[in-house]
């Protein structure tokens, strides 16, 4: 099956010209201004980008996909938050299997392939959850990097259920210091926000505006620090998820300055919604209840700053969808029983073109490299993913810059009774969705299959 793209503007993370792009057997085979290729040829299929953006597809590094929380399981599987993630760009998702504890981690490796062959309408790549890190499962690692798991995620936060101590963080960093692998942490001080949520309860303080109130950004700042610190002790990368504050930021930037290899990412929630969303009465607050939480607006603008100058290496979503009915309202007298997280693999790519192009907070280049570029080097997926080059993945967003969408639960392809969004217009949305050459997605309906993702074996990480 041969394709070609035909005169529209091809970005990538460092180019910015008027072309055509051939494909065929799913690969990029040619880029550049091709002349009459394809012209007059049966059997191949012409796509006319004049007019469009042309960059390569998007690249989330953080999803999580039919995930046990809090008794509950999140109301987007593998195929409905794939199909999602196609209409709205993107093409890889990277999720994250959830080591028991006292089991060896391997084995929810295994439980989550099962989650997600068969299943997955994108491409996907994995970072294993570390719950437990016993002495007898560091081996455990190195196999998975074998496997094609190179990144691992570890908690700072909720004590009990998915937090490590120092010690056994890091044990992983050193471990992963010379494998290529990457340490992935979760930085809130979670002994500290208990002490916090439990005072909280006990003063009768339960709606979701508490959520952000026990879970101060100072919490955030003073995890990262020592996430910073303990990598640089053990000699290894590390990776913040999910960066919400302007303190986290400054220990982020005050260790690249110093020139140690820290890399940050953080999400569309944390760039366009502030704290106030959490206070919405009549319990519509729970619908932002996620960890970190929502910040004051005074953070907002710093980390669009640490996106413009570099601090911040990539944006991903964190997407965990759960319903206000059934799942959110479990919390109803009691906000530290909401389960924590919100919809946005559909909607990152046009949020961040729409208030970050569109609003000239970065360029264009800058956009894609860190929708898609960048977190496919960081996790090794390059140059596979995250461009257009010879040889790689046909994975192609067919962007109409003009289009205007407005985001609202009654359209959206994500399972879940509400959108954080609602209402919002953004200008630019994708027309056509290429996944390893095939269309999966047109005009903003969905129309792969299910299964048609393949698992993606990552590489060391090539930050
Ligand atoms: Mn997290
Ligand atoms: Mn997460």
């Amino acid at each position: 099956m041969t394709t070609v793209i035909k005169g529209g503007r091809i970005i990538t993370s460092s180019q910015d010209f008027v072309g055509d792009i051939l494909i065929d057997d799913g690969k990029i085979v040619a880029v550049g201004v091709l002349g009459g290729v394809g012209d007059g040829v049966s059997d191949v299929e012409v796509i006319d980008a004049t007019g469009k953006l042309v960059f390569p597809g998007a690249v989330d590094p953080h999803t999580h996909m039919d995930i046990p929380h809090m008794d509950t399981v999140s109301s987007d599987d593998f195929f409905s938050g794939t199909a999602a993630a196609a209409v709205g760009g993107t093409t890889t998702i990277i999720d994250f299997p959830i080591q028991d504890k006292g089991q060896d981690p391997r084995h929810s490796l295994d439980r989550w392939f099962d989650k997600a062959r068969g299943k997955a309408a994108v491409d996907w790549g994995f970072h294993q959850i570390i719950t437990d890190l016993k002495d007898d499962y560091i081996p455990a690692l190195s196999d998975m990097v074998g496997q094609g798991v190179t990144s691992f995620k570890f908690f700072m936060a909720y004590p009990g259920v998915w937090m490590s101590d120092d010690g056994a963080i890091f044990k992983a960093l050193r471990s992963t210091s010379d494998s290529g692998a990457l340490v992935m942490m979760h930085c809130e001080n979670g002994l500290a926000i208990d002490v916090l949520v439990k005072q909280a309860l006990a003063n009768g303080e339960v709606e979701p505006i508490y959520h952000a109130r026990t879970r101060p950004s100072t919490a955030e700042g003073e995890a990262t620090s020592r996430a910073i610190d303990l990598a640089e002790m053990a000699g290894a990368p590390i990776y913040i998820v999910h960066l919400s504050c302007t303190e986290a930021l400054g220990a982020v930037r005050r260790a690249q300055d110093r020139g140690l290899p820290v890399y940050a990412e953080t999400c569309p929630q944390y760039l366009l919604l502030d704290e106030a969303h959490l206070a919405e009465p009549h319990f519509q607050g729970a619908k932002y209840v996620c960890s970190p939480p929502l910040r004051e607006q005074s953070h907002l603008e710093s980390l669009w700053g640490g996106l413009a100058n570099g601090s911040l290496s990539a944006i991903s979503t964190d997407h965990a969808s759960f319903c206000m009915h059934g799942q959110k309202d479990r919390g109803a007298n009691d906000f530290s029983r909401i389960p924590n997280g919100m919809p946005g693999v559909e909607w990152r790519v046009a949020l961040i073109y729409h208030f970050g192009v569109g609003q000239g907070r970065i360029s264009l280049n800058r956009f894609v490299d860190l929708v898609a570029t960048s977190p496919a080097k960081l996790f090794g997926l390059y140059p596979r993913k995250g461009d257009i080059l010879p040889g790689g993945d046909a994975d192609i967003v067919v962007f109409d810059p003009d289009k205007e969408v407005t985001l609202g639960v009654a359209s959206q392809l994500t399972r879940c009774d509400y959108n954080p969004y609602e209402g919002t217009t953004v200008r630019g949305w994708p027309q056509t969705v290429l996944l390893r050459g095939e269309v999966v997605a047109r005009d903003g309906d969905f129309v792969g299959h299910q299964g048609q993702g393949s698992f993606l074996p990552s590489g060391p990480s090539s930050a």
